[in-house]
Formats: C-alpha cells, structure tokens, sequence
C-alpha cells in the first residue's frame, strides 16, 4: 500500500469534491433507493394533473392517519392534518413538539407539469377529421409533443355543478390521442424553419376521432359522433367544455431507463420527484420538533399565480391559523420559519455541454441539488438565499449523511428559470432551493437517477427531524 503523499494529502482536505452516488452509496442505500423507486412509479402513473396528485396524496395521507385540518382547533405535538386547496393544491403538516413561536419548517414542491390543456370551445372539424385545440400549458418545446400518445385527463364540471372525472388513455384497453407531424418527404420547408417555429401552438391540435354520425342531413359528422359518444360516457355536451379543465399528457407510464436499471423514465418528473420525497419525509415524521408544513403547489409552471398557486395566500393563511391557535403573531412565526423550496434542477447533459458551466452546474447521480439562487440576467426574480442559512441547510444534510451537490442551472446569461422559492421567502421565511437533477427537463419523457431520488428523500426527512 503505497502511502499518500503530502500533496494529495492536503488536496484532499482543502478541495471540495462532489461524489457520485454510485460509487459511495453503501450497498444497503443502493437497495432502498431501488425500492424507494417502485413507490414512485406508481405514484407517477396514477398523478398526471395537479388534481390528480391531490387525490392520490389525500388517500396516503388518510392511510396514514392524517384528518383534514380544522381552524381554531388546538392540536397535540404529533397530531397530523392535511388541508385540500379545491382539490389543486394541498397542505400536510405534523405539529411538532416545540412551540408554534418557535417557527416551522416548510417544504414545498409543485404538483402540475407542463402539456396541452383544451381550449374552452376545443372541438373542431377539419377534413372529416376531429381535433381538440389546445393551449400549452408551461415551458413546452412544442415538436417533442407531436407524435407520441396522448391521454386526456381532467375534469368537467357540469351546469348544475356536478363534476365527471375525465382519463383516458392510461388503461391498456383504452384508445389514445395524438398531434400529427408532417412527413419528412414534404417536411423541406418545415425543417428550414428554426426548432421554434416548426410546430406552432395553433398546430398543436390533438386528434380524436374520424368516424362520422350515421345520418345523411347534419354536417360536421364526425364532430357530431365524438361529441355523441362523449355525451354517452360523461352526459357532456359541447357547452360544457367551458367550465372544463381537461389536458392531454404522455400517455406511457414511468420505466426503468438504463440496462442498469439506475435511471427512471417518465412524464412529470418535475416536480413529483421532489413531491414524493417531500411526501415520504412527511408522512414518516413522528415527533418532529418544529411543526412541518408540507405544501404540494400548482400553477408554478405558469408562474405561481392564481388561487392555487403559491402566489395566493394560502401557505401563510394556513401558518396564521397554526400561530392563532398557539396564542403568537404570524409574523412573529415566518420570521423564526425555515423552507425548502423543493424543486428540481438541471443535470449536466453531454450532448449540450455548451449551456453549462461545469464548476457550477448540477451532474446525474450526485444527490440533491442545493441551489442558492436562481434567476436570470444577472440573478433577476430569484430568492437569494443568505449565506447563514445555506449554512444551516448544509450542516442538516452533513449531520444526516446526505451527498448533496451544488449547481447553477446553466451558464451566466444561457437562461435560467424560477422556483416557487421567492413566493414563500416574500413573507420573511428563510428559503433556499434543493432538488433533484434532471435529464431532459419539461420533456414528454424526463429522466431522473434513483440514488438522486433516495438521497433527497433522506436530506427531505433529515429536515423534518
Ligand atoms: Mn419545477
Ligand atoms: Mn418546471
């Protein structure tokens, strides 16, 4: 064995070196992460939509004892309750051991993905061929949304105000959907075109259906047999499209990706990946000192606004009615609270090295992304958070024996993008970003590592604890 030299010695003390998961993991990590991996799957599969999210987040909170929360109400340390936001958002929390003056701690990960949502009147006619005419929905590189199944989710809320649930395309048996692409035998002119203007967003028209309406005197009979056979199925008719929010997502479910086996595949990655980790953390805590607040948002792909997006008040809203029940100032509260801005973050691509800088940007496989401020154009509409508390993050993951990394998502001036981050440090909560590192981000099919998942469902718990 040959001894180190002084040299190496001293590099390694004095050299921040990032660690590849694969090679440091202990055997037993590997084998949790593996199986932490199957969960989510699942997850991904059945959670397409917001609304959908919620749903299946509501049902493993209540099989884990969880009870919708009720304001005013004094709750013992360890109670567990969980707040629904019109079935778009949703709030759990654990009310901890300390007092509510003591601050809590927020993790807060989003829950809708970028696709094609429909129009309010999508159905359309063309050529004996029936579409629904969509509005992307998110950051969305449009041909990657062309000729790949499509399903249709969503729900339709009727006069009298019942609402039908709205899937298909997700069950083997049931038909799917698709955007049409031209040919390459006639696509020279569309190819000349730049990446953006090669499918515009009024060519973004899904196709449903070809049959016509046996019935010799009406016109537009194949959209008269599409609306039939949706009347028949939802009691829908055209009208009703109005007060609708349907979408069409990928429809393939989430894969193992990699001979290895180390990678999953699948729709909607950001942010499940960070919500589900969030969610286990949550649901594993016992007696967490200060109380968690786990927030599953919508509306941060479209910039966070409205009544279900974290620009609304529903956070702080929910923090004031915990504060009111413990006799202290919601100020007072936020001032002494903690969040992570659970989001995920862009991996090192080899095919584009060009966009990042590879001392600061995030690499697959290297744990949780701790990211200290987003932003664009000389770190514009970012939440930046303070040196302390990035310190403070950093000795919980250190004490919990998380690998965690640190990253820019790409280069000064490439772009950038935003988190939920600044929506929740406006009210004087200290915030940093920390999540997973993607593959093909906002893609149809996004690529994450599984010790990347395993690894930021561990820092997730370590900061409940
Ligand atoms: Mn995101
Ligand atoms: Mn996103």
């Amino acid at each position: 064995m040959s001894e180190k030299t002084q040299g190496e010695e001293l590099r390694e003390k004095l050299f921040y070196q990032p660690k590849n998961l694969s090679e440091t993991m202990t055997p037993e990590d590997k084998a949790a992460a593996e199986a932490f991996a199957v969960p989510y799957k699942a997850f991904l599969d059945r959670a397409k939509t917001e609304r959908e999210a919620v749903t299946i987040i509501v049902e493993m909170l209540e099989k884990a004892g969880y009870v919708p929360f009720v304001p005013g109400k004094q709750y013992p340390a360890g109670a567990k309750v969980y707040l629904n936001n019109r079935g778009k958002a949703l709030i759990a929390s654990t009310i901890g051991t300390l007092d509510i003056g003591e601050g809590v701690r927020i993790e807060a990960a989003h829950i809708d993905n970028p696709r094609l949502d429909l129009k309010p009147n999508p159905l359309v006619e063309e050529q004996e061929l029936c579409f629904l005419k969509t509005h992307y929905y998110g950051g969305i590189k449009k041909y990657q949304w062309t000729a790949i199944p499509l399903s249709l989710h969503g729900v339709v809320v009727k006069k009298d105000g019942s609402s039908v649930t709205v899937t298909i395309g997700e069950d083997p048996d049931d038909p799917v959907f698709c955007v049409t692409d031209l040919l390459p035998h006639l696509g020279a002119d569309q190819m000349k075109k730049p990446m953006t203007q090669g499918i515009t967003g009024e060519q973004l028209n899904v196709l449903i259906g070809c049959e016509m309406y046996p019935d010799e005197k009406v016109s537009e009979k194949v959209k008269l047999n599409i609306l039939s056979l949706l009347n028949g199925k939802y009691g829908i008719t055209e009208r009703d499209f109005q007060s609708a929010e349907l979408c069409a997502v990928p429809a393939f479910k989430a894969r193992d990706l990699g001979l290895d086996r180390g990678m999953v595949g699948a729709y909607g990655h950001d942010d499940r990946v960070c919500a589900f980790a969030q969610l286990m953390a949550e649901i594993e805590a016992k007696s967490p000192a200060h109380t968690t607040v786990t927030v599953f948002a919508d509306k941060e792909e479209v910039g966070s606004d409205g009544v279900t997006g974290l620009n609304s008040h529903f956070l702080v809203d929910f923090i004031a009615d915990l504060a009111q029940a413990g006799g202290k100032e919601l100020r007072h509260v936020l001032r002494a609270s903690a969040c992570l801005s659970a989001d995920v973050s862009a991996a090192f691509d080899p095919a584009w090295p060009e966009v990042a800088e590879k001392h600061n940007c995030a690499y697959l496989g290297y744990g949780p992304v701790l990211t200290k401020y987003t932003g664009a154009r000389g770190k514009s509409s970012t939440n930046d958070a303070p040196a302390e508390y990035v310190a403070f993050v950093e000795g919980i993951l250190e004490d919990a024996g998380v690998t965690w990394q640190t990253g820019e998502l790409g280069k000064v001036d490439q772009g950038g993008g935003g988190t939920v981050a600044m929506y929740v440090s406006q009210y004087n909560v200290n915030t940093v970003d920390m999540g997973v590192a993607v593959l093909s981000m906002h893609a149809p099919f996004e690529v994450i590592s599984k010790a990347d998942l395993y690894m930021t469902y561990k820092a997730m718990a370590a900061f409940y604890r």
